[in-house]
């Protein structure tokens, strides 16, 4: 890792330890030509699936579409930021679970509409409008009742 101060090429690790959350490991490192000190934060690359598309192609999962996606859905509604976080980390974390080489959209999808039912159910009929796109206001009514008969449920 180059030095940040001096971009010299070589530095060398002086503590390294583990932070507690994410799995991520704190490397205190010294530059071996100026001597500057700094820490870097590490995280193992693991691999996601990658989706594929309805038209069959591939692309790499995106997790800032995720979240725009989800922002979208939930806009002006009453729900933290720390909150939609965590629910993207639990999308990530069940995409990972899967140990799959490739998912379908449909199969992310659900992952997504899962989170979005338990975070707020406007957001998730809204979500789930534009991703089944309901063809009719009775579809649309329909999954409102469905809704409203799981609440009753609890
Ligand atoms: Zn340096």
């Amino acid at each position: 890792m180059r030095c940040p101060f001096c971009h010299a090429p070589d530095t060398k690790v002086i503590d390294s330890r583990l932070v507690d959350e994410d799995n991520q490991v704190r490397r205190r490192r010294e530059c071996v030509i100026c001597n500057e000190r700094y820490t870097t934060y590490e995280s193992p690359e693991l691999v996601l699936p990658q989706i594929i598309k309805r038209d069959e192609r591939r692309s790499v999962f995106d997790e800032k579409k995720l979240r725009s996606g989800m922002m979208r859905a939930l806009e002006k509604r009453p729900v933290s930021a720390g909150k939609i976080e965590i629910a993207i980390k639990r999308i990530i974390q069940e995409l990972r679970a899967t140990g799959e080489r490739e998912v379908s959209s449909a199969f992310l999808g659900e992952i997504v509409m899962k989170e979005l039912r338990m975070l707020d159910q406007v957001a998730y009929v809204r979500f789930a409008s534009v991703y089944h796109s309901f063809q009719s206001v009775g579809e649309f009514q329909d999954e409102i009742k469905r809704l409203e008969q799981d609440k009753s449920e609890v």
